[in-house]
């Protein structure tokens, strides 16, 4: 039984003409949006698909109007042709989405092949259903791919509005398969035309879908893109800051002064700490300054800013005017740069003034130490004909009656050869190739046995001797014959200085701070001239007349006191002239004081020549003058002198002979004071005590070290009689007390 649920899917005929029209106008609505997405979107296949359309606006327009005519093959024609060609463009324009390649000529081809066949047809006078079939077909067929492009595109973009379009143009593919047909049955065509208006409309609401998902697909990678560009500008910005703020960093804090001016008119653009300090400008307003002020030009008178930039840039060295008016040298570069967007010129100062001093320091060094190898070769030379003359004089002056001018005049060449002998000696600490024994030494005692030495003389010249010591002093580490020497040359110059003035004044003081013992020896003559004190330090630098001075006392001074990890510089004097400051590193408290013997004391010991003294000494000596008179000397004192210029010869005399002493030579050919030691005393092991060493002029580290080590007494050359008496007495008495003894 059949069941009427009241729906009516059928329309009659008479509504043909209403559904055409209805379909025409949504073919409009797709005409109108296919043209308006071409416009907006620029893409070709809109455009072909428009075309589309409008061939098929015409087949319905074409439709309305055989529906009021009577049937006609022309018209029919035309409509087989709208149709035809729609589909071949609704092909075009799907080949043109999937990308494929349709040519032009193709398209053209086939449109001239659908006239002649509707032509042909029309001629013909048929109208049934072979004409129509295969045109429909086609649009089918293009609307078939138009459904398979958009599927795709469901596919690749996920795009609801892609799949309802795909789904869309199936059907109205069906439909136009199956329309040939259905115009054929009276009862159908009505509700065909009003489905077709359906799905044409569904089309157009599908396309409207897809485009607003296209629009919010396009806002959204546009968004992204803008947080993508906006967290990339921040990167770059960031990044720029930290360049810039590395860049400042090493502006502010470059040990050059740097500053940055402009090339219009050299107006500063910028600076930094160091540049402020150079300029002294801390307090000036950077923007209305112009660097030239800073710079003594140069003779050329440039005019524009690009010729003071090649200008200075040209020059090695430059005055620079500070704003307070003082001057300083300083060494500058420069480059052209872009600051802030415009041309600037950036330059480099050094200042020289710190680097001058430190290469005149170490032309200094230089000089000196050039000086001190070439003295030291001279006053090696000259110290052993000096030990000869000076003994030998001694010798004639104590041995021989002689007639009183005669000893007069001898005395003054002893007296002079006592001067060529210091004057030795000061060289000879200049090249600092001298005995080195620091001790611990007491600075009063030291400044006051200085001090004796050059009482006599400045009493008899009316000195006014003024002596200040702290009250609690330590001792200093020092070599107590350097520092007299140091002192003694001190109080000469003064007593020099002070000696045209009507009242004569010298001035020594003591102070102790910071561990540094500070002795301070200052006179009233006429003081040192600023253009003097760079150079009183130097070698050889003297403005006293010939015969006068050498120009090495404060060279040597400045030797000893570095030597003695101190330093000596000039201070003006509080009382009017000249002070020199000595500043010595106060004693560690566990060095011993041991107050060292002065050559003076050594000068004061009596001699007794009348002692007829039957020892034996062997002296070894490879200089034969020296040798011979030690020898003189020894029996001047009433010893017996066996004289020998050989090691070997003396070691083969040692098994032979007894000897009660040995007077040794350390540096000689062929093997040296230790060496013969050794050799010596495996010899004859009672000699072990018994060697004295006579030391040149050069006694290394590793001699010092040596002599300590045996704890023999050494003589230095040049010898006085006197010292060498009582040494040899004092090594007789010893053993001969260590003899009773044992
Ligand atoms: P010398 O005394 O042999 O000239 P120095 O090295 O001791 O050598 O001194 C160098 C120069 O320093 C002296 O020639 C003198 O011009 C200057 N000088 C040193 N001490 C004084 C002083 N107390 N007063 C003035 N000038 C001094």
């Amino acid at each position: 039984m059949a069941v009427n649920i009241g729906l009516d899917f059928t329309l009659p005929y008479s509504y043909v003409k209403a559904t055409l029209t209805l379909s025409l106008l949504t073919v409009w609505v797709l005409v109108g949006l296919f043209q308006y997405l071409n416009r907006y979107t620029q893409r070709n296949y809109f455009s072909t698909w428009t075309a589309a359309w409008l061939f098929y606006a015409i087949f319905l327009t074409l439709n309305i109007t055989l529906q009021s005519t009577p049937p006609n093959a022309f018209l029919v024609m035309w409509k087989n042709w709208s149709v035809g060609t729609s589909a071949i463009f609704l092909l075009w324009g799907s080949f043109r989405f999937l990308k494929f390649r349709a040519p032009q000529s193709f398209v053209i081809g086939l449109v001239l092949l659908l006239s002649v066949w509707s032509y042909y047809a029309a001629r013909q006078g048929e109208t049934g259903l072979w004409v129509q079939a295969p045109a429909f077909l086609l649009l089918g067929a293009g609307s078939g791919v138009t459904a398979y492009a958009y599927m795709q595109v469901r596919r690749k973009r996920n795009m609801v509005g892609a799949g309802l379009l795909s789904f869309g143009f199936s059907l109205w593919g069906l439909y136009l398969t199956c329309y040939p047909f259905l115009e054929l049955s009276k009862q159908l065509i009505s509700m065909a035309f009003f489905i077709s208006a359906m799905l044409q409309l569904f089309i157009a609401v599908s396309m409207i879908v897809l485009v607003l998902e296209e629009v919010r697909a396009t806002a959204e990678f546009n968004r992204k893109r803008l947080l993508t560009a906006k967290t990339r500008q921040k990167i770059l910005h960031s990044r720029v800051r930290s360049s810039e703020d590395r860049y400042r960093k090493l502006f502010e804090q470059a040990s050059e002064a740097i500053v940055i001016a402009s090339a219009d008119d050299l107006k500063i653009l910028e600076m930094n700490d160091a540049a402020r300090l150079l300029l002294a400008a801390s307090n000036l307003n950077q923007s209305d300054i112009t660097l030239s002020r800073f710079c003594l030009v140069g003779q050329g008178g440039q005019n524009s800013a690009q010729e003071w930039f090649t200008w200075l840039t040209q020059q090695r060295q430059v005055q620079v005017i500070r704003s307070t008016g003082s001057t300083v040298q300083a060494e500058v570069t420069g480059s052209p740069i872009w600051f802030a967007g415009r041309k600037a010129y950036q330059f480099f100062f050094r200042e020289l003034t710190e680097r001058g001093r430190l290469e005149q320091q170490l032309r200094h060094v230089e000089k000196l130490s050039a000086i001190g190898q070439m003295i030291s070769g001279i006053s090696h030379e000259l110290n052993n004909p000096l030990t000869s003359i000076k003994g030998y004089l001694e010798l004639i002056l104590a041995r021989h009656e002689l007639p009183g001018q005669t000893r007069v005049d001898l005395q003054r060449v002893a007296e002079e050869s006592n001067r060529a002998a210091n004057i030795v000696q000061n060289f000879l600490t200049f090249s600092r190739e001298q005995s080195n024994e620091f001790r611990a030494v007491e600075v009063k005692q030291l400044i006051e046995s200085a001090v004796d030495l050059r009482k006599f003389e400045m009493r008899a010249s009316g000195v006014e001797l003024d002596l200040d010591f702290a009250h609690e002093l330590p001792s200093v580490r020092a070599n107590a014959d350097q520092i007299k020497q140091v002192l003694v040359n001190l109080i000469n110059n003064s007593l020099y200085a002070v000696d045209d003035q009507p009242e004569k004044r010298v001035r020594i003081s003591v102070r102790f701070s910071d561990l540094l013992v500070q002795i301070r020896v200052q006179d009233n003559g006429p003081g040192i001239p600023e253009a003097h004190r760079s150079k009183i330090f130097e070698p050889f630098f003297t403005t006293k007349p010939v015969g006068k001075g050498t120009g090495l006392g404060l060279s040597i001074a400045h030797t000893i006191l570095k030597e003695h990890e101190g330093r000596i510089f000039y201070e003006p004097a509080t009382i009017g002239g000249a002070g020199f400051v000595l500043e010595l590193p106060a004693a560690h408290p566990e060095l011993n004081f041991q107050p060292a013997s002065t050559p003076a004391q050594q000068n004061e010991s009596p001699m007794n020549f009348t002692t007829t003294n039957p020892a034996r000494i062997l002296i070894l000596d490879d200089e034969i003058t020296i040798a011979e008179m030690l020898g003189e000397m020894l029996e001047l004192l009433g010893y017996s002198a066996v004289k020998c210029n050989a090691p070997r010869d003396a070691l083969d005399l040692i098994t032979r002979e007894t000897f009660d002493i040995i007077l040794s030579d350390y540096r000689m050919p062929h093997m040296n004071g230790q060496q013969f030691y050794k050799a010596a005393i495996t010899k004859r092991p009672s000699l072990a005590r018994r060697i004295i060493f006579l030391t040149g002029d050069v006694v290394t580290r590793e001699t010092q070290e040596f002599l300590a080590s045996t704890g023999n007494p050494h003589l230095a050359k040049p010898f006085q009689l006197v010292r060498v008496e009582k040494l040899i007495s004092e090594v007789l008495e010893r053993e001969a007390v260590a003899a009773e003894a044992a």
